[in-house]
């Protein structure tokens, strides 16, 4: 069996660059992959094989006119959340209610990673609506963690994480709104980038909460990131969100060269839960940037304290205006009744989950009339102070240092039961959304026993996504935590 599917974007490119392996090879050997191991991980939903390969051949018919000087994703299997808009592929969010919908579009980004050559292949499981951080929440199945297969993978991007730390995929989108790339990412020791609030756009994204929601990429280390991020950011007519601040080729950022940058130690996160392991690991990782020539310096962000609080009025709040499209009328499955209201509650009532009916009414009570200012408007202000909290940090700081999650990898079960213990595995990644700002998780090692991947997650600027990859790149180049690959067989 080919290991093709364990190289990274570059690595892979190179050898279709010198036609050593097709564009076809390095598809079936995403699918052999697949075909060998996703009965146990779950990563993927679903997979159209026979599309796949086509745009693979497709690929290697430019290949062979000489396409892989302009296009920088050529021939390479990039697979999608369940939230973006493939046309003519499913569209489910892992939602019973969107059973049987196809997009009739492509989202901005898959536009433009398929302008880049790239093969997009396959529907990735998540929590319903990304909402989660386990994958529980899934309609469907499970995403199990690659490198345990009794604990979670994270979420809601969980089977984005999860197929790329499988070497099922060479790179694959996901989305997060207050921590589903990076969180995943962590738990399952690959890479993930949130870019800054408006980089990315969002024309096709589900939306979940659009004050917080972007689009980033999962990838095997921190050069793929660059490249992803290279060809899925910009201006787009379609979002009026996202911004016409030029896009810098972000693989240049990489040169090693971090000395004199400061790197700044938010005092509010070393908290009690923070498991001893992930706290070493973490200070290991910042002692090596030390050694590279980084300045670190401790700071405050004294708003902490309120980010999940916070997060969890404003995320409802929007989701629950957002999801009121899913009626029955447009899109999915319909549950008729004798009359229209009839028919919107039991469709509502039967596709809907459990968390996303919790968030809708959470998120309907704390707009409704007599709470609105008690609840929502006071989460506003309180979000204007946590960025206030960063943008000060910034003015002494390049960027910040903290780890991605307070714990490795739970198992499946553990906290489905209890959703507010739940919505604190996220309490290191929500302020970053509620912020605007950009972050990304690299792995920085291991716990013991059982062996599971530790992120760190390094924050930056409003698009300061070039010295975020700057250091993690430098980082990674000294570390040895993205060569070691999952037991399975
Ligand atoms: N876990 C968080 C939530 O459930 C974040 C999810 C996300 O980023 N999509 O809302």
């Amino acid at each position: 069996m080919s290991t093709l599917n364990q190289l990274t974007i570059s690595g892979l490119s190179n050898l279709l660059l010198r036609r050593e392996v097709s564009a076809r090879e390095a598809m079936v050997s995403c699918l052999e992959r697949v075909q060998q191991i996703d009965d146990k991980v779950h990563a993927f939903l679903s997979i159209d094989n026979e599309d796949a390969l086509a745009q693979a051949d497709v690929a290697d018919q430019a290949i062979a006119n000489g396409g892989m000087a302009e296009l920088p994703l050529l021939g390479v299997p990039i697979a999608i959340k369940d939230v973006l808009a493939v046309r003519n592929q499913p569209l489910g969010c892992a939602s019973n209610i969107l059973a049987g919908y196809r997009s009739p579009f492509d989202a901005t980004v898959i536009e433009k990673i398929k302008a880049a050559g790239a093969v997009v292949f396959g529907r990735l499981n998540m929590d319903e609506f990304a909402m989660g951080s386990s994958t529980e929440n899934s309609a469907f199945v499970t995403t199990r963690n690659p490198w345990d297969l009794s604990r979670v993978p994270g979420g809601s991007s969980g089977g984005s994480a999860a197929a790329v730390a499988a070497d099922e995929c060479f790179a694959s989108l996901g989305s997060d709104t207050g921590g589903s790339i990076r969180q995943p990412a962590a738990l399952c020791g690959c890479v993930g980038l949130k870019p800054t609030y408006g980089r990315v756009s969002r024309y096709g994204l589900v939306a979940f909460a659009s004050s917080l929601d972007q689009i980033g990429p999962f990838t095997k280390d921190i050069q793929d990131s660059a490249l992803l991020l290279n060809a899925i950011s910009g201006l787009d007519p379609r979002d009026s969100t996202s911004v016409p601040e030029p896009v810098p080729d972000y693989t240049k950022a990489l040169d090693g060269n971090i000395k004199g940058l400061k790197l700044g130690l938010p005092k509010e996160y070393m908290i009690d839960g923070l498991d001893p392991e992930v706290k070493t690991a973490v200070q290991n990782a910042v002692a090596q940037l030390e050694k590279l020539g980084a300045e670190v310096v401790e700071i405050s962000l004294p708003h902490t304290d309120y980010a999940a609080a916070t997060y969890y009025i404003i995320a409802p709040a929007e989701a629950s205006a957002n999801l009121a499209r899913f009626d029955g009328i447009r899109y999915g499955t319909r549950v008729d009744g004798s009359d229209p209201a009839e028919l919107y509650s039991r469709t509502r009532g039967n596709g809907f989950g459990p968390e996303v009916k919790r968030r809708i009414i959470l998120g309907t009570y704390v707009l409704s009339s007599g709470y609105y200012d008690a609840f929502y408007l006071r989460a506003q202000k309180v979000r204007t102070l946590i960025r206030e909290d960063f943008l000060k940090a910034f003015q002494t700081v390049d960027a910040i240092v903290t780890p991605t999650t307070p714990t490795a990898a739970f198992k499946v079960g553990e906290k489905s039961a209890d959703p507010l213990h739940m919505y604190l595995s996220d309490i290191f990644t929500i302020s970053c959304n509620l912020a605007g700002i950009c972050g990304v998780s690299l792995p920085c090692g291991f716990t013991k026993n059982p062996q599971l991947p530790i992120g760190l997650q390094l924050l930056g600027k409003p698009f300061g996504e070039e010295t975020i990859l700057k250091l993690a790149h430098a980082y990674e180049q000294v570390s040895p935590w993205r060569h070691q690959k999952p037991p399975l067989r």
